[in-house]
């Protein structure tokens, strides 16, 4: 039986609480003091959790801080969670926050880069339009950008993870230009706007647009070989007989977990009633995990009906390490909506070698 050695940890502190109210995001309780407090993980239940991963025979256990906005807590809060995680022996723990980066400032920065914090920061380009979904004025925009500029500044390692969309998709090539003038430390992220069914699925960006942004992308990126960006980097790895890093080119989806300010634990990366594995107050990680595993082979995994990246090109050997099926969280119907795009790119790349 499969048995976890490394596990990447989706942390939700706060739940979907958020500063902010970005119109293509279907989290909508708004922070206030008795919001919060109402819904922020307890200290007492981090602690189980992290004395449970010491016991666990785990390796590495990656957290990445996500929300709503986990900077919403304070200094202190933190502190005693690097605190904890000093106490763990054997095992790697790097931690990464994903933030809109409003409520970073020299103190909170400093604390981070002291503890070897990693920021991934939102951000959708370099113009305020870009950003229109995020940001309805400019200031809040300006004041992301100066937070960025004193994150590099003070040496803090960061990435900046961009959602592509309609006010970006055709403006690629001059963001990547910014991009490699900020050089972010950790490279940039890209990921398409999908929002599934509901009100705000007219957002969505169609697959046949997100191929065509991923192919100038690629084109774009030859010329700009010190900026990595996920999906470029994915795909020369891959092709370069190396397992891509991105969960859903390699199939490593198995190897993530989330957890919301609750407690409660489920078996993707993001959190999903259906598959809701226990509260980690009331069970031991390791006893989760194993629920985790079969709960993904009996229930997540069949809906892709066996395809791969590597099956769905022909199994043609030189493409082994694509054994990924797609993103469990875009499944509409069994299939992730942009799995052409992976492979045009992938066939792309091939060409261009
Ligand atoms: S649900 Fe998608 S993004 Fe999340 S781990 Fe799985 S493949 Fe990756």
């Amino acid at each position: 039986m499969k048995v976890l050695r490394n596990l990447n940890l989706i942390i939700r502190p706060v739940n979907d609480l958020c500063n902010l109210d970005c119109a293509y995001c279907d989290a909508k309780e708004r922070y206030s003091r008795d919001t919060i407090s109402r819904v922020s993980v307890k200290r007492e239940t981090l602690k189980k959790l992290i004395g449970d991963i010491g016991t666990s025979g785990l390796k590495t256990v990656r957290f990445t801080w996500h929300g709503g906005e986990p900077l919403l807590l304070p200094d202190d809060f933190y502190e005693d969670v690097f605190e904890m995680q000093a106490g763990l022996s054997g095992v790697e723990y790097p931690n990464t926050f994903q933030t809109n980066g409003l409520l970073l400032d020299e103190k909170r920065i400093l604390l981070f880069k002291k503890h070897g914090v990693a920021i991934g920061f939102s951000l959708d380009g370099n113009r305020h339009e870009h950003n229109a979904y995020r940001f309805p004025d400019k200031e809040r925009f300006e004041a992301l950008m100066a937070n960025i500029r004193l994150a590099k500044k003070l040496g803090l390692r960061f990435s900046v993870i961009m959602v592509a969309h309609d006010k970006n998709v055709r403006e690629i090539g001059k963001i990547c230009d910014f991009m490699a003038e900020l050089a972010p430390p950790n490279g940039f992220i890209v990921s398409p706007l999908f929002l599934g069914q509901g009100a705000l699925a007219p957002l969505t960006i169609r697959p046949d647009d997100f191929s065509e942004f991923l192919r100038t992308l690629y084109d774009k990126l030859e010329l700009l070989p010190g900026l990595p960006c996920n999906y470029v980097y994915a795909v020369k790895k891959g092709l370069g007989g190396g397992v891509p890093k991105m969960c859903f080119f390699s199939g490593r989806c198995a190897n993530f977990v989330s957890i919301n300010g609750a407690g409660d634990m489920f078996s993707t990366c993001h959190e999903n009633s259906r598959y809701f594995l226990g509260n980690i107050d009331q069970a031991s990680l390791s006893e989760l995990l194993k629920k985790h595993l079969e709960v993904y082979s009996s229930e997540i995994e069949p809906q892709f009906a066996g395809r791969s990246i590597y099956r769905e090109m022909g199994g043609d050997p030189s493409l082994i390490y694509f054994q990924g099926k797609g993103c469990t969280r875009r499944l509409v119907d069994g299939l992730d909506p942009y799995f052409r795009s992976y492979t045009d790119l992938i066939r792309y790349a091939q060409k261009k070698k």
